[in-house]
């Protein structure tokens, strides 16, 4: 075969192939822009009607969204709030489905098991009396979102029967303690209705004011808030007020502050709430007042009672 023609063969060669490659890259885009199995928009698992995850919007990632309950057992060195930001949840959700919880967030055992439920809320168990009604305004819900909520099961008008368990989407529940006395005559006032758990002793220069987890803690005496800071070492928050004579009143162990640096807070404003104190004993306002820096025993300025 002369060169020419040996060429212009390989050319018709090489330019086959090319087209072979070229309409096979074609079928294979073609296949893959092909809606196939688990791609499929209908097959997307949590997207059928009715499964929706309760506020969830679209654009979000249905398939990664819970649906279900979920039984988590605790591993050691769990804490509530690592297990709510592992789901996505809040404390509250959590102890608000676990009684065993609700009144000591830190009564939490390796190999206890705990409810968690798909969206923040609750999960509640009906007692006898309890209507949609009623359990919408002790959970601060309506009483569409519990008798419409996929996993309670409930017909349109379906009462639910003593003893059922229902989600409370969204539901809130006010922890309701009495605010203390007034304290007149005395300079400072009870900063809650609590009961003492730990006296002022060497070691301890504080008292120690048990009361439910999220209760309101309030000014014993009017002053201004100097510090408020969240620490990291299970002492939750720390607020402390000035009363502007030399003396101080800190209050730790609070869930949240409800006073910054600056702001002037009347006697039995609002202080915080009672939050965690890292140990399984149970949640307290730890109390201390220092006049010039000295920690003073808070019981004796204190009246008997709160
Ligand atoms: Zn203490």
């Amino acid at each position: 075969m002369p060169a020419a023609k040996r060429r212009a063969a390989l050319l018709r060669l090489v330019g086959s192939l090319a087209l072979i490659l070229l309409l096979a890259r074609a079928q294979t885009q073609f296949v893959s822009a092909m809606p196939i199995g688990p791609e499929s928009p209908d097959l997307q698992p949590g997207r059928q009607h009715g499964m929706l995850p309760e506020g969830a919007s679209a654009g979000e990632d249905f398939s990664t969204a819970r649906t279900t309950l979920t039984l988590y057992e605790a591993q050691s060195g769990d804490t509530l709030w690592s297990i709510a930001a592992q789901f996505d949840l809040d404390v509250d959700t959590l102890r608000w489905s676990n009684p065993e919880l609700v009144h000591n967030p830190d009564y939490l055992q390796p190999g206890q098991q705990i409810i968690v439920i798909p969206l923040r809320g609750a999960y509640v168990t009906v007692e006898p009396g309890d209507t949609l009604e009623r359990l919408a305004e002790r959970w601060g819900v309506a009483p569409a979102d519990i008798g419409s909520y996929p996993l309670n099961r409930l017909r349109p008008g379906e009462e639910p029967a003593p003893g059922a368990k229902l989600v409370i989407p969204h539901g809130v529940r006010e922890v309701v303690l009495a605010p203390p006395g007034p304290a007149a005559g005395y300079t400072y006032a009870w900063p809650i209705r609590g009961y003492v758990t730990q006296n002022y002793r060497s070691g301890h220069h504080a008292v120690d004011l048990g009361a439910p987890y999220g209760a309101k803690v309030y000014a014993a005496r009017a002053g201004r808030c100097i510090f408020q800071q969240w620490s990291a070492v299970g002492y939750g928050y720390l607020v402390i007020v000035d009363h502007g004579d030399g003396s101080q009143a800190y209050y730790s162990h609070l869930k949240g502050a409800w006073v910054h640096p600056g702001e002037w807070v009347e006697r039995g404003g609002l202080v915080g709430e009672v939050g965690s104190t890292g140990n399984s004993t149970g949640p307290h306002v730890h109390f201390e007042i220092r006049v010039r820096g000295v920690n003073q025993n808070p019981l004796q300025l204190l009246p008997p009672k709160p």
